[in-house]
């Protein structure tokens, strides 16, 4: 179900006059194919454009080390080598791929960065509008599986522990990056900022006199978009995944650009997550495993995590239905 979200301009109900002469300032530009926005508070446009200068700069850092479509990055390097080398890999990769194996962990292995034959099966699948042969998804699962990534963290050494394996961090980089970006500018002096990856929202201190960014969760169907949902938050992070954007539509079915591990198969419920956590990453991580654990099993891990706010929105037929955990009842609003 697709679901979108949308930062919403305050109108009314200032709690104290601004900070003085702070000024709003927002820069676009396309990372990681898609578009990066800051909007940040800064007294002065040179003060704001240099920030955001340094901001975009280690986005495009992180997008040449953890990128699968150049065979130069470092990602891709990584998977190039004999499988069985220990390879040294920097801070950022090692960083991001340690997380990456505690949300595999987390989920029971529905998040899984080694998706990366699979992804590049249903890839082809959507450009040909032709299913991937099942006995090429036999092949492309034995090089499956978040176990085949050996960590050694005291020598900062990735070990692929089969041949063929293809690492893919679509599901996490976008998070990350923009988490990795509002540091950047935290550290450059502005902290009242937000970093947007469309779907991918890091959120620093709130606006001067606001007690946070007020973010719009909607949701699309047959009758139009509508805004569902409203949250007000500050030093935190939200994402939301629909099947808007990339899905392919073969014999009447709609597969989504998400794959469950076990299957290799892309999803075909039609289900949109949104979580709330403290960090992007976090919640870019964990959205797209809630997709593939369903509503049922994806709301068990949820409250089992209580600093975790999800909202899961399933379309059966023409009947859309809406679920939210405890924590999300708490801290959203209807629109
Ligand atoms: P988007 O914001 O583009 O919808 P998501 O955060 O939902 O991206 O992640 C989807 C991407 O994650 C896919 O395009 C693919 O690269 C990767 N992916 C697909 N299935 C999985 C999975 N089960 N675990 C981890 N990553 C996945
Ligand atoms: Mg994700």
């Amino acid at each position: 179900m697709p679901l979108f979200l949308v930062l919403l301009a305050f109108t009314a109900c200032r709690i104290a006059p601004p900070t003085a002469a702070l000024q709003r300032f927002e820069f676009t530009e396309p990372h990681m194919g898609t578009l990066f926005n800051i909007t940040l508070f800064a007294p002065d446009a040179a003060t704001a454009e240099r920030a955001a200068k340094l901001a975009f700069a280690r986005i495009t850092k992180l997008d040449r080390v953890m990128t699968d479509y150049d065979d130069a990055s470092e990602l891709m390097r990584l998977c190039a080598q004999p499988y069985g080398t220990p390879v040294r890999v920097s801070d950022d990769l090692f960083d991001i791929l340690q997380t990456s194996r505690r949300f595999s962990e987390m989920t029971g292995g529905a998040f899984d960065i080694t998706v990366g034959p699979c992804v590049q099966l249903w890839r082809r699948a959507r450009r040909q509008r032709q299913l991937p042969a099942p006995e090429k998804i036999t092949t492309a699962l034995a090089a499956v599986g978040w176990r085949k990534v050996q960590l050694d963290a005291h020598h900062k050494t990735v070990t692929l522990l089969a041949p063929e394996m293809r690492l893919d961090l679509g599901g996490i980089a976008k998070g990350y990056a923009a988490d990795k970006a509002l540091a950047v500018l935290k550290k450059n002096g502005i902290s009242r900022a937000l970093v947007a990856a469309s779907g991918d929202i890091a959120i620093g201190e709130p606006p001067p006199g606001q007690p946070g960014w007020r973010i719009g969760i909607g949701s699309i169907d047959a009758a139009g978009n509508s805004l569902t949902k409203t949250v007000l938050l500050h030093n935190a992070a939200v994402s939301t995944s629909g099947d808007t954007e990339q899905f392919v539509e073969l014999g009447g079915v709609r597969y989504s650009h998400i794959i469950n591990p076990l299957t290799g198969r892309a999803l075909t419920n039609r289900i949109g997550v949104t979580v709330i956590a403290k960090t992007a990453t976090t919640t870019d991580g964990l959205e797209t495993p809630l997709s593939v654990l369903g509503v049922e099993r994806g709301m068990q891990l949820v409250e089992a995590h209580p600093e975790l706010a999800v909202l899961f929105v399933t379309l059966e037929g023409n009947r859309k239905t809406m679920l939210a955990s405890s924590r999300f009842r708490k801290i959203s609003t209807s629109d």
